[in-house]
């Protein structure tokens, strides 16, 4: 029996508008969609009234879970693998799922993308920087690591851009200041927030310039942020 495809789907960030056509066509046609959390992604499910069964898969799935999985694209299951938002496997679950189906099938399995939305390709796509090349350093580690972290965002030679969250957003600006004022350097930095949602803004200045703001208004440090810093002459 032919084994089935492992679809590796990129969902909106915000706008449920932000979904391709082809995206939703496999949707409907797949045997069963592969959901980080079955609540999101019914809410897209349910807009574009896909039927396809789902089921949860997320990074704390077990190697049962995984086992099942494999056995449906033994059995030539369609199976479309989705995360919360935006596409599997950059700072997702995801990657581990195709690395175990191909591990079991190898070059016998199709393992297809379906390209779409990313929060960091979105900001970068509004940055106004050159950004032919860039360095992307997921989300910032909490501790341990943190300060290594955030030395190789200002060592780089390219833009840098990584995941924070609300809650330390302020935080990592301070850190950024007291950094750049042990070295020297100077920087420029975007704090793309809730990109394609009601209350999608962007934030462009200095450290210090977007502190200022953040701590001015405590409306502005809600939702999701990509943060984007690249050094200056
Ligand atoms: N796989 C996703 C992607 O391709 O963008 C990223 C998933 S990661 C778990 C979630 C983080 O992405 C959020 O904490 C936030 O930093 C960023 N993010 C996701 N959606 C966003 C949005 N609409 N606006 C700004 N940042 C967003």
């Amino acid at each position: 029996m032919a084994l089935g495809t492992l679809f590796v789907a990129a969902t909106p960030i915000g706008n449920l508008e932000d979904i391709s056509l082809r995206a939703l066509r496999i949707l409907r046609e797949a045997d069963y969609v592969l959901c980080e959390d079955t609540r999101t992604t019914k809410a897209l499910l349910d807009k574009y009234e896909v039927k396809t069964p789902t089921i949860s898969y997320h990074q704390h799935s077990g190697p049962g879970k995984t086992a099942q999985l494999l056995r449906y694209l033994g059995e030539g299951k369609n199976l479309v693998l989705v995360s919360d938002a935006g596409t599997p496997g950059i700072s997702d679950p995801g990657s581990a799922l195709v690395a175990s189906a191909l591990s079991e099938y190898g070059g016998k399995l199709t393992v297809t993308p379906l390209p779409g939305p990313s929060a960091l390709i979105s900001a970068l796509s509004i940055s106004g920087w050159p950004v032919d090349r860039f360095t992307f350093f997921g989300f910032l580690p909490h501790k341990k690591g943190r300060q290594t972290m955030l030395k190789d965002l200002l060592d780089s030679s390219y833009p840098s851009v990584f995941y924070e969250s609300k809650h330390r957003l302020a935080k990592c600006l301070r850190e950024i200041i007291i950094l750049k004022a042990k070295t020297g350097k100077r920087v420029d930095m975007i704090l793309a927030r809730e990109l394609t949602k009601m209350f999608e803004s962007i934030y462009r200045g200095s450290p210090e310039e977007l502190l200022g703001l953040l701590e001015k208004d405590v409306d502005m440090q809600k939702g999701e942020f990509v943060v984007l810093i690249r050094k200056i002459k």
